[in-house]
């Protein structure tokens, strides 16, 4: 019989893999997730994954108990997680003898800015957690499901958070009049590309610091896609990761940490 304390040990050494069997009583009592059935997925790859989940779930407590589900996708169908905490995992990715190979293309796609760098495949669980994150504060902050949808469609929550970290990268007066001299030409012109312009003038360095490209390709899809790449590459680089990345997940403390304005239970004050 396993205990607890065996599933978790179990977990974290990485010479012994857990059945699959195993990993999922593992994640129902340490991260409280009802609804799990991982059948047909590579054991040793989600061990893999988990123990950096895991990693993320200590680190930031409030995403435990966010995950509800956790299943497997049809075939050829991309890892996807949704407002309700349902996470699904890639049936070809993750699947018995594909791991190896589906590790080479996260790779690739890493060497192509894709992906953050210093990021693996078993960082791919981490991105998802950054939509629970994302999921938890559309919850606490849209009081009926109607506005919950919209703000999780239109990434309004994830918006904020990206739009206060861009504001706070500190410009300093130098870059400012080089962005300015170098946007004028278009400011006479009436151009559409004054930003443009202003953003070509800056200096290489401050140009990272405010570049959504700086985290991944990827995160430059949508603000939740910004915001769920630079949760991955904050708990797999730490002080490494992207200066934008790191300024992304402050903004997202401070954020939590402002009082909901509304009142999320059906009581008479909402
Ligand atoms: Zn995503």
């Amino acid at each position: 019989m396993i205990t607890r304390s065996n599933i978790i040990t179990d977990i974290k050494n990485t010479n012994t893999i857990a059945a699959i069997h195993d990993l999922e009583k593992f994640a129902k009592i340490k991260w409280g997730v009802e609804d799990i059935d991982l059948t047909g997925l590579d054991a040793n790859a989600m061990q893999g994954t988990f123990a950096v989940m895991d990693r993320a779930i200590e680190r930031y407590p409030e995403l435990r108990g966010t995950v509800k589900s956790l299943k497997v996708t049809a075939m050829f169908e991309t890892m996807t997680a949704n407002l309700h905490g349902s996470l699904r995992f890639d049936s070809t990715d993750y699947a018995n003898g594909n791991f190896e190979i589906a590790k080479q293309g996260y790779a690739n796609y890493v060497e192509l800015g894709i992906y953050p760098t210093g990021t693996a495949l078993e960082d791919a669980g981490v991105h998802e957690l950054g939509h629970m994150l994302e999921a938890r504060l559309v919850k606490e902050r849209e009081s009926d499901w109607t506005l919950q949808k919209v703000a999780w469609e239109k990434c309004k929550h994830a918006r904020r958070i990206l739009d206060s970290a861009l504001k706070r990268v500190n410009l300093n007066e130098r870059d400012i009049a080089k962005g300015v001299r170098n946007a004028f030409p278009m400011i006479a012109q009436g151009s559409d590309d004054v930003l443009v312009g202003f953003y070509r003038g800056l200096s290489a360095d401050v140009r990272r610091g405010i570049d959504i490209h700086s985290i991944s390709k990827y995160a430059t899809a949508n603000a939740s896609e910004s915001f769920a790449e630079a949760f991955k590459d904050v708990v797999a680089n730490g002080d490494n990761a992207s200066g934008l990345s790191k300024a992304i997940m402050r903004e997202y403390e401070n954020y939590r940490r402002e009082e909901s304005l509304t009142c999320p239970c059906p009581c008479p004050l909402s």
